[in-house]
């Protein structure tokens, strides 16, 4: 049956994903089950976003009540989860100002038109630049794919939006190689997710802070994959105490619900962009705002963050383990529940063998094997986790 699932899938799918030829239909805290009932491990947690795990009663009856009263209105008027969700969300940020979108590209997309606004009303120029980081992801739409930093993602779809540069991660002289009179923004992902799990330095991270504040430009820090409690705050900048002028938001934000956002200071949100110079139909939806706010009471009534930041330490041992024990592991990166293999060779058929075993990880580049379990996971969870893996990488199986 499921084989006939996939067929007829791809009789009707556009071909841009090269699909594990599984069929998911079913899950239960931190494991997913096929068609046929075999269950895996979820170490991926649909990338990043099913943070409490599946099927979390409270999460869904709150969804459940909110289908009842108002699935959906339009921005021209106001709403009641919106406004819970955007409290609480600068609450947990320390930001000031909310636009919610429907995805990760659609925050940065935000974020762009914000910074470039910003400059815009300083000095009425068009032209202004934006730095941002090789081997960066920041989604598939336009402004969004111009900001990545991987070339073979964008070089078929030039022109992109253009007047982009871009610097090392964690190399400060390589970005102030790019500055130039007419730069405007900064932006990288605190933690970076699809190009290795690869952390910015603190001091990397401050220096650019120090840039920022001494030519007024705005540093945009995308959160998407990084952020919502998965490095142990609710956002990886707060570790490191560097601030963003704009950050983004998205994966985790709704816990399932397609729904991100992009957040500002008072200092951009009151000189950027005003009525008329952005919207969404959908964005911030009582459906979708809903689940922002009941994801974020649940984050504080079990104490997430803290959860993580304890069971952090367990799962880097069992990886340096794994490390130590095979040369085709280069090392471990990452930070909190955000961790990454790298490997000396492509991972993709240890990726495969792991899932025939009932464990679902995913890449990160060719080499890397990232780790972004549900924040719930247990050391029961990391043990059971280890033990198929190591199986795997042995050879084994
Ligand atoms: C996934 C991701 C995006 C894009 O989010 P979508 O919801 O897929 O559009 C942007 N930035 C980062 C850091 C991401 O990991």
């Amino acid at each position: 049956m499921m084989k006939e699932y996939i067929e007829e899938a791809e009789q009707a799918l556009l071909h841009t994903y090269n699909r594990y030829q599984i069929v998911l239909e079913r899950g239960e805290g931190v494991y997913l089950y096929d068609t046929e009932g075999k269950r895996y491990l979820d170490f991926a947690s649909g990338i990043g976003v099913f943070a409490l795990g599946y099927h979390y009663r409270d999460y869904d009856d709150a969804l459940k009540a909110q289908i009842d009263r108002l699935l959906h209105t339009s921005n021209y008027y106001y709403n009641v989860p919106a406004v819970e969700a955007a409290k609480k969300l600068k609450k947990i940020s320390g930001m000031d100002r909310v636009f919610f979108t429907n995805s990760g590209a659609e925050a940065v997309e935000g974020a762009v038109k914000a910074a470039r606004k910003y400059a815009f009303l300083k000095d009425g120029r068009t032209d202004h630049e934006i730095i941002a980081m090789e081997h960066s992801f920041h989604g598939r739409t336009m402004g969004a794919l111009s900001v990545t930093g991987t070339p073979k993602y964008r070089e078929p779809f030039a022109p992109m939006i253009g007047h982009i540069r871009f610097a090392k991660l964690n190399d400060i002289e390589s970005v102030k190689a790019q500055l130039s009179d007419r730069t405007c923004a900064i932006v990288l992902e605190t933690v970076q997710g699809e190009g290795g799990v690869c952390p910015a330095e603190k001091a990397f991270l401050q220096e650019i802070r120090r840039i920022c504040d001494e030519r007024d430009l705005l540093l945009i820090l995308d959160e998407v994959q990084c952020g919502m409690g998965r490095t142990g705050r609710y956002f990886a900048w707060q570790k490191f105490g560097v601030k963003p002028d704009i950050m983004t938001t998205a994966k985790a934000l709704g816990g399932g619900v397609p729904v991100g956002a992009f957040l500002m200071t008072e200092k951009v949100g009151s000189h950027s962009l005003t009525a008329g110079d952005h919207g969404t139909t959908y964005g911030g939806n009582p459906f979708a705002a809903a689940a922002v706010s009941k994801m974020i009471d649940l984050f504080e009534e079990n104490a997430v963050t803290t959860h993580v930041t304890e069971i952090t330490p367990y799962l880097e041992e069992k990886l340096d383990g794994l490390v130590e024990k095979y040369d085709l592991i280069a090392m471990r990166r990452g930070s909190g529940l955000m961790q990454g293999l790298v490997c000396r060779n492509a991972v993709g058929d240890i990726i495969l063998k792991a899932l025939e075993e009932g464990l679902i990880l995913i890449n990160a580049g060719a080499n890397v094997i990232r780790f972004l379990p549900p924040l719930v996971i247990t050391r029961q969870h990391v043990d059971e986790m280890t033990e198929i893996l190591d199986r795997c990488l042995a050879g084994t199986v």
